[in-house]
């Protein structure tokens, strides 16, 4: 999962490529490193942690450079020392490789390239790719020897190589692994993901799998890595603005993020949906109403917050388009036998639309005939690529490793998508569908009237966080938010916390109850809300200390437990949207006490690009 970036351009490559890695860091922080090209010379510069670290060791004195790559690891083979970090040279230093991804032959390679004289310093599976380029290099055409290496690998990659061969060439390809380029003014900047790019261009090409493209200061050429066959470039506009990606005075993305929820959820439905005159009209859905119409079956693929947002939406669109609904694990879904037809519908939700256990079970699907549809928060991402139809969720970059505004988005797409889902099959009346619609738009406020509140959620977190287990309780349409509750205190803080639906409690995790638990009970006025409060009873006579989200202020509630944090009201579908609010104020704020690395979790990164 790591972060690569190249710089090929008239400024100084040095600063670009780090202000490019930091950017990037959300993917991996177990080492950093640059190699660039100065006066003549192939300069290397890694280490371990941050990118802090290696901006010290940069510190020494001025460099200058035209071309250069640079890594930001999470490390899948060898540990996370200097000498696995990457670039990775050939046996004489004069060429750098930086990679994204699993070689799955690694070892079998190196044996062989051992066998032939080359020297390898690192246990990483990717210095095969380095000597296996400098095998092929004799000519001194470095596209070719890459290409040729890459024939002989398996595995996923994106690679940036650079060869004091060829001084004014980037070559770059990827296969399974995002890779962007960005196109400047006579500057091409080459990256795995947006936000790294967004402060030289906003133009992108993205990269395909299995193609190679050579860049230079006037001009890219891509072409097929098998056939050597090039083509057209497409170039996307990218919709962010470079602040975006900044912290902008925060003291962390996430804070930054969470807060930034009224405006996120607004951009996913604003604009989308034409109501006039009792015609339904989504504006950028690639379905028509009579394709629609004809779905039978959906499943929903995914991984870790998105598959939390999935669970809701399976019950958004049961009840709003009456059809049949599965969510899988997306590195589930990938290894068994779903029962797909010609009126299948895939959903798969990544915010990255790079997720490759997503992408796994996106492919698998198409394979077998469904039709894809892709929420996505990236324009242009791999999933969006290979999609029938995506619906962007706008929510803006999404930095912090803990999903928050992505999520919620998501929320958001899936419940538009399961109300115009029921409208064209013609389940709910026009009047119902506008008063979903109008509901939606209320809800940007009430976030904001949640986040007003933030304090009090603090001065929850101030009372336990020393405490280290904790119960997040939800029935019904916020059981997934219990879980999702569960996995951010878990994500950045390492406490252990686990989520469950508040009727299983009698089926064995009660029994991990006593006066050091925490139970956080979701507790909207709903149909299981008498449910709810019987769960509730159960844990308090078992001395737990439990904390109580709810949507009333009733005696009722307040009697019951030790403290009550208030969400407004609004429907029950929309509810899952206000109660998770709280749940991710509760996790930043407990890490905070804690003196956790809130936007960098521990063994975690955010885009998860191996399998
Ligand atoms: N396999 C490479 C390494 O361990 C790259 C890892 C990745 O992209 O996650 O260094």
């Amino acid at each position: 999962m790591c972060g690569i970036v190249g710089y090929i351009g008239s400024n100084n490559a040095v600063p670009i490529l780090i202000e490019g890695l930091r950017r990037l860091e959300y993917r991996g922080y177990d080492s950093a490193g640059i190699a660039f090209y100065e006066d003549g010379n192939m300069v290397l510069k890694k280490t371990v942690g941050k990118l802090s670290n290696l901006e010290s060791i940069l510190r020494e004195r001025e460099y200058e450079s035209h071309l250069g790559i640079g890594h930001t690891r999470w490390a899948t083979h060898g540990r996370p020392t200097e000498v696995n970090s990457h670039p990775h040279c050939d046996c004489y230093g004069k060429l750098m490789v930086v990679h994204n991804g699993i070689i799955e032959n690694y070892s079998l390679l190196k044996k062989v390239l051992i066998s032939e004289g080359h020297i390898f310093r690192s246990q990483t599976d990717t210095e095969v790719i380095a000597h296996l380029i400098e095998r092929y290099l004799n000519n001194g055409n470095l596209s070719e020897a890459v290409r040729r290496a890459l024939c002989e690998v398996e595995g996923t990659y994106a690679i940036a190589v650079i060869s004091s061969s060829n001084p004014d060439t980037i070559v770059a390809a990827r296969k399974g692994s995002p890779l962007i380029i960005g196109r400047g003014d006579k500057e091409y900047i080459v990256a795995s993901d947006v936000p790294a790019i967004l402060n030289i261009t906003k133009d992108a090409i993205f990269v395909n799998d299995n193609e190679l493209v050579v860049i230079r200061e006037d001009g890219t050429q891509i072409t097929d890595l098998k056939s050597g066959g090039s083509r057209e470039e497409k170039i996307y506009q990218i919709p962010w603005d470079p602040e975006l990606a900044e912290k902008g005075g925060y003291a962390h993305f996430m804070l930054k993020e969470i807060l930034e929820q009224p405006q996120a959820v607004r951009n996913t439905f604003s604009g989308r949906i034409n109501l006039n005159k009792d015609k339904i009209h989504w504006e950028d859905l690639d379905f028509t109403v009579e394709e629609l119409r004809k779905i039978s079956r959906i499943y929903i693929v995914s991984c870790g917050t998105s598959w939390h947002a999935s669970l809701v939406g399976k019950s958004m669109i049961e009840a709003f388009a009456k059809v049949p609904v599965e969510v899988d694990l997306a590195s589930e879904f990938r290894y068994r036998m779903p029962l797909i037809d010609d009126n299948t519908l895939t959903i798969g939700i990544t915010q990255s639309g790079e997720t490759a256990d997503t992408l796994g079970a996106i492919r698998k699907a198409k394979e077998e005939g469904s039709k894809i549809l892709i929420i996505c928060n990236v324009v242009g991402s791999t999933a969006t690529r290979e999609a029938d139809g995506v619906i962007y969720t706008h929510a803006g970059p999404e930095i912090g490793v803990a999903s928050t505004k992505a999520f919620t988005s998501q929320l958001v797409a899936l419940y538009l998508f399961a109300g115009y889902l029921g409208r064209a099959k013609e389940l709910i009346s026009y009047s119902a569908f506008s008063r979903i619609m109008t509901e939606l738009a209320s809800i940007p406020k009430k976030i904001e009237s949640i986040l007003e509140k933030e304090e009090e959620i603090k001065r929850l977190a101030d009372l336990f966080w020393e405490k280290r287990d904790y119960f997040f309780l939800g029935r019904g349409i916020v059981y997934p938010i219990a879980l999702e509750g569960a996995l951010k205190l878990k994500e950045i803080s390492y406490l252990h916390a686990e989520g469950y639906a508040g009727g299983e409690m009698k089926h064995g995790p009660i029994a991990l109850v006593d006066k050091d638990m925490v139970v956080v009970a979701l507790v909207p006025h709903n149909s299981v809300y008498e449910k709810m409060l019987g769960n509730i009873e159960e844990v308090k006579a078992r001395d737990a200390n439990v904390i109580a989200i709810a949507d009333e202020e009733c005696e009722e509630i307040i009697e019951k437990v030790d403290h009550v944090f208030c969400v407004p009201k609004t429907s029950d579908f929309l509810s899952p949207i206000l109660f998770a609010i709280p749940l991710q104020l509760f996790a930043y704020h407990i890490a905070r006490n804690r003196g956790c690395d809130i936007d960098q979790p521990r063994n975690l990164a955010k885009s998860v690009t191996v399998e």
